[in-house]
């Protein structure tokens, strides 16, 4: 049997939805899902993972972008993030977990990939959670505006939107989201955990 095109599945939403938490929680349960690690320019927050990002200089991350070696890249907030361009994943699908901007250039690179729009339950806990995250205020100040900013022009990309209210059960409805993608795209199923996905 021959493989299989890996999907791809684009996470993004704004700041403090608890994007990185959920899709670190979905390949931890999903093995057949693999999630792309970005470069930034940003440096490590306290107590943040070292595998967290490809953390690297300014001049680094130019030089690979002249090298033609990312999917999509943006600025945010003053720094640099980028996918590296794609090799092998083994069959398993991919996941990118990225910003508004990146999500717009990997559809127009790849439409036929799949977006998932995460957004908080409340403002407060979103701008609640930015504040706990370890930045200094002034950056923190700065990721609530654009949080808000980045809301609003999700909203207009056709995203597959999901509230995250509980970490497990938006996990379970990202995986039944996507099996349904593949099954609508005519992709064979992930055979999944059986508690996960119901038919
Ligand atoms: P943070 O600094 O909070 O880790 O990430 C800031 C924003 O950059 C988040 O919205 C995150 O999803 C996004 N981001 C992380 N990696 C990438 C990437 O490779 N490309 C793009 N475009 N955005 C990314």
């Amino acid at each position: 049997m021959t493989e299989e095109a890996p999907l791809l599945v684009i996470v993004s939403g704004p700041g403090g939805v608890g994007k990185s938490t959920v899709v670190q929680a979905l390949v931890a349960r999903y093995p057949e899902l693999w999630l792309s690690r970005s470069w930034t320019t940003r440096s490590q927050r306290p107590g943040e993972p070292d595998d967290a990002y490809i953390f690297v200089t300014r001049q680094e991350f130019v030089d690979r972008i002249e090298a033609d070696g990312f999917l999509e890249h943006a600025e945010f907030l003053g720094n640099y993030y980028g996918t590296p361009t794609l090799g092998a994943t083994g069959g398993r699908d991919v996941i990118l977990e990225i910003d508004v901007q990146g999500a717009r250039q990997v559809l127009a690179k790849e439409p036929d990939a799949f977006l998932i729009f995460l957004q908080a339950p409340s403002e407060e806990e979103q701008f609640a959670r930015l504040r706990r995250r370890g930045d200094p205020e002034a950056k923190v100040e700065q990721r609530v505006a654009k949080a808000a900013e980045e809301a609003t022009a999700g909203k207009e990309l056709d995203a597959h939107i999901i509230t995250n209210y509980d970490i497990d059960e938006t996990v379970a409805e990202m995986f039944a989201a996507i099996q349904r993608f593949r099954v609508a795209t005519g992709r064979h199923q992930h055979s999944g955990h059986a508690d996960a996905v119901d038919g």
